[in-house]
């Protein structure tokens, strides 16, 4: 209950916050806060605008039945965006449009507090793992700060490439066994940040 109301006055805030570019619906992010698992994708499509919600249109489907083949449910994750308003035309969020909406961002992951963070694409990996590079290091497990980062292509590069839509769905299988990773790993050394950044799981 606390951290839905936390989300909702941060919610508030980003409403009212005059200083934040582009001006389409603010798509907050939805699902279950005290998930384990938290999506972050860039931005909201033209669907995401439309509804209000994040990853309901094409590639949203694809995320989502993924989610649900691992026997999940949509609504024990979270899922959001680093920016929080669709840029015009689709276009890539800017770097100046994704360092205003980066404060907001990180009290969101604070306030949820996931176990592992999967990044959508290169600019959500980027946001964590500033030298990491899409191709090379989608499918691994890195830490940053406090947090387990899984960095995944998007999925609308999936639907555009076959060899990618294979390497996501692959590495979507190997959620469960990262969660059980992280939860196998000494508390004292994730909280002293002693572990190795890339814990490359050869799976
Ligand atoms: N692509 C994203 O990165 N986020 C969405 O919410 C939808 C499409």
């Amino acid at each position: 209950m606390e951290k839905i109301s936390a989300l909702q006055k941060l919610e508030q805030e980003i409403t009212e916050d005059k200083n934040l570019p582009l001006n389409s619906n603010l798509v907050f992010g939805e699902g279950n806060p005290d998930c384990e698992v938290l999506f972050v994708g860039e931005a909201p499509g033209a669907v995401e605008d439309e509804q209000i919600r994040p990853f309901v249109g094409r590639s949203g489907q694809l995320l989502r039945r993924f989610i649900r083949e691992l026997n999940w449910k949509e609504e024990d994750v979270y899922i959001t965006n680093i920016v929080k308003r669709r840029p015009p035309e689709n276009r890539d969020p800017l770097p100046e449009e994704i360092e205003k909406y980066k404060p907001y961002l990180t009290r969101q992951i604070e306030i949820i507090n996931p176990k592992i963070i999967v990044t959508l694409g290169r600019f959500s990996m980027n946001y964590f793992l500033p030298d990491a590079k899409i191709t090379r290091d989608q499918g691994k497990l890195f830490q940053a700060d406090k947090w387990f980062i899984a960095p995944m292509f998007h999925p609308a590069a999936a639907l555009r490439a076959p060899a990618m839509m294979v390497a996501f769905q692959e590495n979507f299988k190997k959620l469960p066994a990262m969660l059980k990773k992280i939860e196998q790993m000494p508390k004292e050394e994730i909280k002293n940040n002693t572990l190795p950044k890339n814990l490359t799981l050869g799976l």
